[in-house]
């Protein structure tokens, strides 16, 4: 603990960037030999912004560390989707502080926004961080180091203002090849079972100009492929532009090979932008779309905005112009009142409609949601629930492995992001979202020993039924494929 603080009091003195302020950032400090470690739970979203909090921790001197290594400050980026969730928030603060009860312990995100009391009753937490002041977590333990003796909160309601992020959390090293850019935040939807409006805050965008300056940092610093995330990016609005013209703005940026839209609502798609994705030679042919529940009847009572007559439109659109992309959803079992039939309902369209994947979840009651407030006689049974995921999940496996199956012995364009040294293999992800496996050998020798990051294309040898990576051969020269007539 001494040691510690000793050398957190040695960068007290730090000049401080102001907390939002965008540009310019401070010059990076010299590393003061302080260790951050940072977990994440839940979405892509909270993967962007952990990215960004540990940007902003080298910014001001500190190195990151693996979670689960001797660390002077851990912080949890937290999910609150379900109770599952809450529950492994608390068990990976309580393992934080089992290795070392002198680390300084913060929880930030969504979890920290709604469940702070529970929270508050571990000893040993330091911090706990609501979703506005997330991204300055840094700042905050900076400005009064070492360990406090009860958790401080901090959780201020979060704005509805357009939104910029601090130049320091966005330049940085990003952690994936696929580089997550955040465009959106919030939601204003209000679906009966989701925490994520309390959580989060109502809706709000992002300045088109800091989307770009990111964008264009990120190119520069050599990522080839950007994933557009939010909570509900079809609603993204600034300065007069939607979401397609945002799309468009980023397609013109020299250097950007591939733009992939994370998830989108479908009662915010666009009539013009599914027919935009199957035109453009940088949009991935990659469409997830949340369904939720087949039956009109789950849907009105979840307050879904859209029946399944307009979500399965909207997949045929998809289909018919890029019949092989990567058309996936999400799907809930066990919504309060969901009977065998509704359920039938679900089964029906995953089985029927051109959706190649779903994420499944079981509804869980989140305490402060409409659908926590209907009555339990109309709760659906643990393992009714369980039956009733089992059920769609093996679907879904069937699905998948026919869509992976049609893509042997044709060609597909593969970004390289993993280098194993054993097997002497490199994957990858194809536009479409397919997991490739490439054999060293098969690349051109000149990039053999920098295999990372190298857009190729290769012919797809086997996919399996039990594997979602599928073999492939480098077959040409780096360029595009005409996989969908572009
Ligand atoms: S659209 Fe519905 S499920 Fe998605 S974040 Fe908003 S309220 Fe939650």
């Amino acid at each position: 603990m001494v040691h510690m603080f000793a050398r957190w009091v040695e960068t007290s003195g730090m000049e401080t960037a102001p907390r939002t302020s965008p540009d310019p950032s401070p010059p990076a400090p010299p590393p003061h030999g302080l260790r951050v470690a940072l977990a994440t739970l839940g979405c892509r979203l909270n993967e962007a912004e952990t990215a960004s909090i540990g940007q902003r921790f080298v910014a001001r001197g500190y190195t990151v560390v693996p979670f689960g290594e001797p660390a002077d400050v851990c912080v949890v980026n937290s999910c609150t989707v379900t109770l599952e969730a809450d529950r492994k928030c608390r068990q990976l603060v309580r393992q934080a502080l089992k290795r070392n009860p002198e680390t300084f312990v913060a929880v930030v995100g969504c979890y920290a926004q709604v469940g702070h009391e529970a929270l508050q009753r571990i000893d040993g937490l330091d911090l706990i961080v609501g979703s506005a002041e997330k991204l300055n977590v840094v700042e905050l333990i900076d400005e009064r180091p070492g360990k406090r003796p009860a958790p401080e909160v901090v959780r201020p309601r979060p704005s509805r203002e357009a939104f910029a992020l601090p130049s320091e959390a966005t330049e940085g090293a990003a952690r994936s090849l696929r580089a997550n850019l955040k465009v959106q935040d919030g939601c204003d939807f209000m679906c009966a079972f989701c925490l994520i409006p309390f959580a989060r805050g109502r809706a709000r965008s992002r300045a088109v100009w800091d989307i770009q300056r990111e964008a264009q940092a990120r190119l520069a610093a050599g990522h080839k492929e950007l994933v557009l995330t939010g909570v509900n990016i079809g609603t993204y609005a600034h300065d007069g532009r939607g979401f397609t013209e945002l799309v468009e703005m980023l397609e013109r940026l020299p250097g950007l090979e591939r733009l992939r839209i994370s998830s989108i609502e479908p009662t915010t798609v666009e009539s013009t932008l599914i027919r935009h994705i199957a035109n453009s030679k940088v949009l991935c042919p990659h469409v997830h779309i949340p369904l939720q529940a087949g039956s009109d009847r789950v849907l009105a009572a979840m307050k879904r905005q859209h029946t399944q007559r307009d979500f399965l439109a909207l997949l045929e659109e998809a289909n018919e112009h890029m019949p092989d992309a990567m058309l996936a959803t999400d799907l809930m079992v066990g919504f309060p009142g969901e009977s065998d039939a509704d359920f039938a309902e679900t089964l029906r369209v995953m089985r029927e409609s051109p959706l190649v994947y779903a994420h499944i979840f079981r509804y869980s009651e989140r305490p402060g949601t409409a659908a926590a407030r209907r009555p339990a006689s109309e709760r659906v049974a643990p393992e009714v629930k369980r039956e009733r995921s089992e059920a769609l999940h093996e679907l879904s496996r069937e699905k998948f492995a026919a869509w992976r199956r049609r893509f042997e012995g044709r060609t597909v364009r593969v970004l390289t992001e993993q280098l194993d040294t054993e097997t002497q293999t490199v994957s990858g992800t194809s536009d479409e979202y397919l997991k490739v496996r490439l054999p060293l050998s098969s690349m051109p020798p000149s990039w053999r020993s920098e295999p990372l990051n190298r857009l190729l294309t290769a012919r797809v040898t086997a996919a399996s039924e039990s594997s979602e990576v599928v073999d492939a051969w480098v077959n040409e020269t780096p360029g595009h494929v005409d996989t969908y007539g572009k």
